[in-house]
């Protein structure tokens, strides 16, 4: 069972830190740096938004950002019809330096052609049904899983939800709020049932800050973090190194 009270104090503590900072500070820092082709508001739309989400699968911001700015300046205007009918490997070379450019290359050209053919290009209808039936059809579309599906939901359609990202599945384990070994639904559930849903979108944003910051995936910077106090600090072994097979 969730602490309510620490759990609510370590939220504390992360907003007091964090109040005046950005929340998305990589993805303005990359957008800075490339100045150029991203409009913020492409972020909002809820086309962008979807392809935006399939390229931040398993990858940093920066790489995220880079690899859509790659995509704008190969293909143009970023909507259904171009990404359906765009060659897969010129996809692949656009996107090349998000990672896992094969893979997403694909899932991209997929999920534009389901969002043409089911929705007529217009992925904002889904928006129009609540919000379990709104899931629902996300997670039928190809290359959308339960985290880009939420994301999407709470970003563009303004739904209370908490998405588990790995940040914030490593974080809430490590300091104790749920179990290394429950699934996202589990930890959705125990994470809401402690918190008002009109916190769940900060909470989110915290929870991420803090796993960028200090409770880094590889070496946590404990000695730093602003909730040391309160933290159980339930930090995984070291991985052992894999022998040379030379
Ligand atoms: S004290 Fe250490 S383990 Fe706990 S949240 Fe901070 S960095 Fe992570």
């Amino acid at each position: 069972m969730i602490d309510t009270n620490r759990f609510t104090n370590i939220l504390q503590v992360l907003f007091n830190k964090y109040q005046d900072q950005e929340i998305w500070k990589e993805v303005n820092e990359t957008l800075e740096e490339i100045g150029g082709n991203i409009d913020k508001m492409d972020f909002y739309d809820p086309f962008k938004h979807i392809i935006i989400g399939i390229l931040a699968q398993n990858t940093s911001d920066r790489n995220c950002v880079l690899a859509y700015s790659g995509l704008k300046k190969a293909i143009g205007d970023i909507n259904p019809e171009n990404l359906a009918n765009a060659n897969e490997d010129f996809v692949k070379e656009a996107i090349r330096s998000g990672g896992l450019y094969n893979v997403k290359a694909k899932r991209i050209i997929e999920v534009s052609n389901y969002i043409l053919k089911t929705y007529n290009g217009d992925i904002s209808s889904i928006l129009k049904e609540s919000t379990e039936e709104a899931l629902k059809q996300l997670l039928k579309i190809k290359g959308i899983g339960i985290k880009t599906a939420e994301v999407f939901l709470v970003y563009i359609g303004k739904r209370k939800l908490f998405p588990i990202d790995t940040n914030i599945k490593r974080v809430l384990w490590r300091i104790g709020i749920t179990n290394q070994k429950n699934k996202y639904i589990i930890i959705q559930e125990k994470v809401k049932k402690n918190l008002e849903e009109d916190k769940f979108q900060l909470a989110h944003e915290l929870l991420i800050r803090l796993g960028r910051d200090y409770c880094k995936a590889p070496q946590p910077k404990c000695s730093d973090c602003p909730i040391n106090e309160l933290c159980e600090k339930n930090i995984e072994p070291p991985r052992k190194k894999r022998k040379n097979s030379k």
